[in-house]
Order: structure tokens, then sequence, then C-alpha cells
């Protein structure tokens, strides 16, 4: 029987690994981690328009990371269905076609995955609200329909997911034709390029307008790149961890980056850069914590997601700016909300993604979008996928998706083809 990589629902293993995985990573991978490397018969077709796909390459999304060291918040837990087969960023073969399915899929193609599982893969018969406006990521129905719970695939016991030999199964509007000119390499990175520009389209596009990005992990560059190729005109500034982070973040359309500095130091070279001193802006110490700013850029767009993250995020952005989280927050410690309040910022989340509206009006979903994008932007993001593994080593894979440190590691994904 062909096998795959699943998450099994256990409270001891998880409360195991959570307070373990942080000191021994290892762990979060091992024998009594909440993973497992299984037989897995191939998932039924749930209705006779459905597909079957054989993943060619699957993504290790941070997300994924994060469910795998059991360290995020237990927010999902609810609309999930175990055991579930990880991985949503998809590009794969169809290889069965149902009774009903629509007659422009056939077997043979080869497509991108989108993971939603809303209301209309879900079958029901009245849209929710959120579907009905095409926000789909937000359906209200997951729970429900003809297939178990879960709010993707990747994450639901029904669909299988992409970390498999054992194929999974989708419903016509998951499921996107990747150009021929498109590699593997760069369609599997169409799911997320587009929660990218889901955020991106969101920041201010204007010249004069000063973006800063937190973050220049896969989300944070495949951002920058999203608002470059969207037409942004914005000054875009970069806060990178690692030296090929930041020198990837230049390539793709980020004016200047800094590397991990203190927070004075960070905000002195942010206000610099946004014209804040000029403007009766400043740095000032209060009697306790980190520095409290007045000015900053127009748009803060945090794609880490932790605590002390969010809270440079607040105080580096100008009054009635936007505060965008782009990365999964979770029950972040040690933020002070008073930037929030005190200069009326808007802050906003940005997940995954579904329709968008583009500056010219033309509306599109946004996956197609990123499949669009990428067809035409020869091969820039190519070597974001640093890594191809085949699935028999996962836990080496997985241990390298946690290692971004090391030079030249951006993304790492499992290769279905060999
Ligand atoms: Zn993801
Ligand atoms: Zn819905």
């Amino acid at each position: 029987m062909p096998r795959a990589v699943q998450f099994i629902r256990s409270v001891p293993r998880w409360l195991w690994v959570r307070s373990l995985a942080g000191r021994w990573p290892e762990i979060a991978t091992g024998s009594f981690s909440c993973l497992q490397f299984a037989e897995v018969a191939p998932p039924p077709l749930p209705r006779p328009n459905w597909v079957r796909l054989a993943p060619r390459l699957s993504g290790i999304c941070g997300s994924d990371l994060s469910t795998i060291a059991c360290k995020g918040s237990p927010y999902f837990s609810p609309f999930v269905s175990t055991p579930f087969v990880l991985g949503h960023e998809v590009v794969g073969e169809i290889v069965e076609t149902g009774s009903a399915t629509p007659s422009n899929l056939r077997s043979g193609m080869r497509v991108v995955l989108e993971p939603a599982l809303g209301c209309e893969v879900r079958g029901m018969e009245t849209p929710c609200r959120p579907c009905a406006a095409g926000q789909y990521a937000n359906c209200e129905n997951i729970l429900r329909g003809c297939l178990q719970g879960g709010f993707q695939t990747g994450y639901c016991a029904s669909t299988g997911g992409g970390w498999s030999h054992a194929s999974l199964v989708a419903h016509p509007s998951q499921v996107h034709p990747v150009p021929d000119a498109l590699s593997d390499e760069e369609a599997v990175l169409a799911e997320p390029l587009a929660c990218s520009l889901h955020a991106a389209l969101k920041a201010p596009r204007e010249k004069e307008k000063t973006l800063l990005v937190i973050g220049c992990g896969t989300i944070g560059l495949l951002l920058i790149a999203a608002y470059r190729m969207t037409g942004g005109q914005g000054r875009v500034l970069a806060v990178a961890r690692f030296p090929h982070q930041a020198e990837m973040a230049r390539q793709l359309g980020a004016d200047e980056c800094i590397g991990l500095r203190p927070p004075a130091a960070l905000y002195q070279w942010v206000l610099e850069r946004t014209g804040s001193l000029d403007a009766g802006g400043g740095i000032y110490q209060p009697e306790l914590g980190k520095p409290v700013v007045l000015g900053g850029a127009d748009a803060v767009l945090d794609c880490v997601g932790i605590g002390p993250t969010m809270d440079d995020a607040l105080r580096l952005t100008r009054p009635g700016g936007l505060v965008l989280l782009v990365g999964m927050p979770g029950i972040p410690s040690g933020i002070d909300w008073t930037s929030a309040w005190y200069k009326e910022l808007r802050v906003h989340g940005s997940y995954a993604y579904g329709w968008e509206t583009l500056p010219g009006g033309r509306r599109v979903k946004t996956i197609q979008l990123a499949l669009e994008l990428l067809a035409a932007s020869g091969g820039r993001l190519r070597p974001l996928v640093s890594k191809k593994l085949p699935l028999t080593e996962f836990r080496a894979a997985i241990a390298h998706a946690f290692h971004t440190e090391q030079p030249g590691n951006f993304k790492t994904v499992f290769d279905l083809r060999v």
C-alpha cells in the first residue's frame, strides 16, 4: 500500500512535542510525535464530479511546521479531522476523473491545488455568506457537507494531502491547469504566492508610500515579489533575519533591507527612511520597556507573527496607518497595544485568499493570478524552491525546513516524482 505523512490526534503526544520540540526539534518528527509515515488507502472520490491527483511536488509551509511542532494556537483544532495527510502546496497530475467531472479536466493534466474546502467544494446547496462573497477561505461550513471537518486540504481526513504517494482528491473548483512553460518547481509556489498576493493587494500602492515588511521567510519574500508584480510603486523596506534572505528580498523588489537590530537601531533606520524625522517624528525612551516612536511607515506587514515583531509593527506604523498581520499570530505575549489606540491604527489580518479585485477593476481568483504572474516572471521565483527531498526522507526534509538560517535555504518541497 502507498505511504503518506499523516498527522494523528493524541493529546499526550501533542503536549510532549509542544513542551520539548523547542529545545530538541527532532522530537517533532520522532517516534512519539504526532506524525507517522503510514500506509494509507487512496481516498475515495466524495462525489462523481471530483478528480484524483497524484502529487508531483508538495511544499512544506510555515503553518505545517507550526502544526508539526505543536506550538501553534489550538484555535484550529476543532476545524480539522484526523488522521489527516499533510500538504496543501501541491502541483500534481490528474490520474482519475469521476463520471460527472467537467470535460475540461482530463487525466494527465498538470494542475495546482487550491486547498480551501468551502461550501462549493463541500456540495452545500446554499453557500454561507463569506463563500457567497468569494471569500471561501473564511467558509462557515467547514464542518459540514460531503467531507469530514477541515478548513483546507492537508488538514482534512477525507481528501488526502500533498505529502503522499497515496493520491488526494479534489473538487473541480480546486484544480487549476498549469501552463506548459511553467516548471513544477515554479508551479508549487502558486499556493504560497496566492497567500502573499492576497496580503500585498491590501497594501498602499502609491509611489510616495512606504511599506515595512518584517520577516523575509518564503511568505515575506513572495509578498515583496507579489507587490512589485502587481504594480505596487511604494518604497519597500524589509527586515530579514539572515543575509541570504536580505539578498533575495532585494532581488525581488525591496529597496532596502536590514538584519536583526536592537529596537532603537531598527526604529532609527525606519524613521530615517520614511521622512519621519524631518516631519517632527522621533524616538523616545519611556521609564520602562522599548522605545516609543512618533512617525513611521504607512504600512507595516508582519510576516513573522510573534509578540516582538507584532509589537514592533504597532510602534513603527504612522498615525492612521495599516498594520497587516500576515504571519499567523497565535497567542503572542508582550505586545503593548497603546500604539494601536493612540495612533488610531488599522490592524488587519490576511489569511489565505479567494477572489481579488485588482486595481484596474478586474476580478480574478487569487491562485489563477499567481499562476499568470509566475508564467510571466521569467523564472525569477524559481530559486525559492531550494531543496527537494523524497517522502521517505520526511524527517530530514522537515528538519531542513526548520533550519532557515542555512545559507540559500528558502523552501523545502517533497519530490513525489521519484
Ligand atoms: Zn500554507
Ligand atoms: Zn462557505
